[in-house]
Order: C-alpha cells, then sequence, then structure tokens
C-alpha cells in the first residue's frame, strides 16, 4: 500500500480490526518515510450478480430495490427493523453463494420471498401476489392454504 501522502512504497499497520460486522478490516497504517497516520478499509469483493429481466435486458443488482420491496411487503407489520436487516442480509448471502454472474429476477423474487416467509406471512403473501402475479382469487387462496397447513416458522426456531 503506497503512502497517500508521499507515495513512499513502505507503510506500517498498527492497527487492523474487523468493522461492518466482519465484512470489512480496518487498517491504520503510518508511512516510515514521512511518517503520516492514514486508514485503510479492505473489504472482499463479492459481486452480486446481474440480473436478467422479463424482457430479457439486464441490469445491475440493486440493493435499493431490493430494500424497498421487502420494506414495501412488511409496511404496517410487527416486524423489527433488526429482523429485516438480517433478513436482507441473508438474501444477499443466499444470492451470493449461487455464485452466478447473471440470475433471472424471478430466482431472486424466489429468494426473498423463502426469507419473508420466515419473517412474517402477511409480507410474504403481499409480495407473493405481486411477484407471483396470481391469475385469479382461487390461485392466491391456495396458496394461503398451503401456509396455514405449514407449521409456524416461528415454532421451529426454538
Ligand atoms: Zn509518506
Amino acid at each position: 500500500m503506497h503512502c497517500p501522502f508521499c507515495g513512499a512504497h513502505d507503510t506500517k499497520v498498527n492497527d487492523s480490526r474487523l468493522v461492518a460486522e466482519g465484512d470489512q478490516v480496518r487498517r491504520r497504517r503510518e508511512c516510515l518515510s514521512c511518517g503520516e497516520r492514514f486508514t485503510t478499509y479492505e473489504t472482499a469483493e463479492l459481486v452480486l450478480p446481474r440480473v436478467i429481466k422479463q424482457d430479457g435486458s439486464r441490469e445491475l443488482f440493486d440493493e435499493q430495490k431490493l430494500r424497498a420491496g421487502m420494506l414495501r411487503a412488511l409496511e404496517k407489520r410487527p416486524v423489527d427493523t433488526e429482523a429485516v436487516e438480517a433478513a436482507l442480509q441473508r438474501v444477499r448471502h443466499q444470492i451470493r453463494a449461487l455464485g452466478e454472474r447473471e440470475l433471472q429476477s424471478r430466482q431472486i423474487g424466489e429468494v426473498v420471498m423463502q426469507h419473508l416467509k420466515q419473517l412474517d406471512q402477511v409480507a410474504y403473501i403481499r409480495f407473493a401476489s405481486v411477484y407471483r402475479s396470481f391469475k385469479d382469487l382461487d390461485e392466491f387462496r391456495a396458496e394461503i392454504d398451503r401456509l396455514s397447513q405449514e407449521p409456524s416458522p416461528s415454532a421451529d426456531d426454538h
């Protein structure tokens, strides 16, 4: 790492610690030539895939859009922000873990639904009704029936 002040090659690391929940390493460095101190942040580059939309066009994975979609589904639901953030993180993690450079938008939707289902069933149904665009009320009811037959996800957490 070159010194940003004088360009010297040799810098010394005085301190390293994990920040951002372990996603980043923060390093305090000191230049051996000019003595200036500076901080670097290192993040492993895990690139999220590009998204193939229904019309075949591609766009960059948009985290804000993902968050907005989930929050819309969760509107006025008794789910705390921490739980939403944790679910978002699991969604991102799972999408990265697929290791694909491109994903269909519906594949991403399926991942989101899977996690929303764990979080809040009303939010899940809201999201699914937009995403899967249920053809009619019967299809919608069938999904709700399926849900009510499954054991509650919070029950098997313990
Ligand atoms: Zn320097």
